[in-house]
């Protein structure tokens, strides 16, 4: 036994150095501490019987106002912060890739940004600076992979989208017909196409399922998109039934011949995609596949609350939106949302205790695998609960990207880049600004026709 037990000591003090390893303490009071802090400050100020509120001690007290609007002084020092950062986002880029048109880490994913600022800020100018930067991956599509996040179905939806916006409805058309030029090869079944986010058919699946909810239903045929679903479905089955799991997880996938669980290369990514309302998949298929397959997930579960990597993986490392906590609670609370079970938003919220202790990532500030990442995972939260704790945390770790740069972090390869570097974690702080429609980047879709009927 006390070996045992020495072992587990063992393991327990390795954790924690391999968590200091990962992430800085999070030394940000919690919700509960702050909520009282400016529960005393205005209780002072009004003995006082000051008609303006006195704003509580430095760092504490909370960043928003009872409607969960975000109070002015926090908005302009995000807003001062994105300008900044933009101006050395565009000065990096000079030296960028000029090939790379990905959203992941290319042209497309600033396309996709300067279309974010477009929507928060109705300013015009950033539209037609999106719509540069589509006219550029447009003209370089690599014509390699598939997906909406690394391969040609990124450029030729936002450009669609662009487009659209403009008014240039013979542009958007020629890049959804050239995106449905490359149906044929995601849906067939002999391809050695994987099926996750990153490089497989659930990719291709977000640039579809994105047509319909930006520029509207019908964009993109039902029957598209129910072509592409059962490919996901079938190949799904297929690999549940050769690891004889057809019973306890009868969707399975892989990549790279590993069993992933995170949003980028796994279950939980593929697994979410099957959930949106645009997908439109039945429901027979949603309970009885996609229901047990996370079920199955769920119960490999870290005691800690976060989630393993892989099937097989058994150390608790990583809490980024890829691998992990952060990318899982997106699949927990879509889940919720389906299934109407509490058990999925008890998971979730779980999930989010998670990321905020261990989610300030010395990674970085990205979404991948970055704290901005981490800091959507409690936008989501906010929308499903309405729960100010949660957008609390999320403008927390958004004033940990105000520092941007500051605590030493790793240098991402790609460091101005959407998913590893500057573009995202702005990204995330125009979205703290508007908290009630924020999503996360070529993964949440904003809520269709479909959606607002459910
Ligand atoms: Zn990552």
């Amino acid at each position: 036994m006390g070996e045992t037990m020495s072992k587990r000591l063992r393991l327990h003090l390795g954790a924690e150095a391999e968590m200091e390893e990962r992430a800085f303490a999070n030394r940000f009071p919690d919700y509960e501490a702050a909520a009282s802090a400016d529960a005393a400050a205005s209780a002072a100020a009004e003995d006082a019987d000051d008609a303006s509120p006195a704003p509580a001690p430095d760092g504490l007290g909370l960043p928003f106002h009872d409607d969960g609007k975000i109070i002015p002084t926090f908005t302009r020092r995000i807003q001062t912060k994105i300008k900044d950062l933009l101006q050395q986002m565009e000065e990096g880029l000079k030296t960028a890739d000029p090939h790379d048109c990905s959203a992941y880490t290319g042209w497309t994913g600033i396309a996709l940004l300067y279309l974010q600022l477009h929507r928060v800020t109705g300013d015009q100018t950033h539209l037609l600076r999106s719509l540069d930067y589509v006219k550029r991956t447009l003209r370089n599509l690599s014509g390699r992979r598939v997906t909406f996040l690394c391969g040609d179905a990124g450029p030729l939806a936002v450009g669609a989208v662009v487009y659209h916006k403009l008014k240039s409805d013979g542009e958007s058309q020629e890049c959804i017909a050239k995106l449905l030029q490359l149906q044929k090869s995601i849906v067939c079944q002999d391809s050695d196409l994987p099926d996750e986010l990153l490089y497989g058919r659930a990719g291709y699946l977000y640039a579809l399922l994105y047509l319909n909810t930006e520029i509207g239903p019908g964009t993109v045929s039902e029957s598209a998109v129910r072509e592409v679903v059962t490919a996901i479905v079938e190949s799904g089955k297929a690999l549940s039934r050769e690891e004889r799991k057809a019973e306890r997880c009868p969707l399975l996938y892989q990549w790279h011949r590993k069993q992933y669980v995170g949003a980028a290369h796994g279950m939980a990514g593929i697994y979410y995609m099957l959930m949106q309302p645009a997908a439109k998949v039945d429901q027979e298929t949603l309970a009885e596949m996609v229901k047990p397959s996370i079920d199955y997930v769920r119960h490999k579960r870290f005691r800690s609350g976060n989630y393993p990597s892989s099937l097989s993986n058994e150390t608790d490392r990583l809490v980024h939106w890829c691998h992990g906590a952060s990318g899982v609670i997106h699949m927990l609370m879509q889940a919720h949302k389906v299934f109407k079970e509490e058990k999925y938003l008890k998971d979730a919220v779980e999930c989010s205790d998670v990321i905020w202790q261990r989610g300030l990532l010395r990674k970085g500030y990205g979404l991948c695998h970055g704290t901005a990442g981490n800091g959507y995972s409690f936008l989501s939260l906010y929308h499903l609960t309405q729960d100010r704790k949660h957008l609390y945390r999320a403008c927390k770790f958004a004033e940990w990207c105000l520092d941007y740069g500051a605590h030493g972090c790793r240098i991402p390869d790609r460091p101005y880049s959407l998913f590893e570097g500057m573009a995202g974690a702005i990204h995330f702080l125009s979205d703290v600004l508007t908290p009630e429609t924020s999503r996360f980047p070529a993964f949440e879709l904003s809520p269709s026709q479909t959606d607002k009927k459910m």
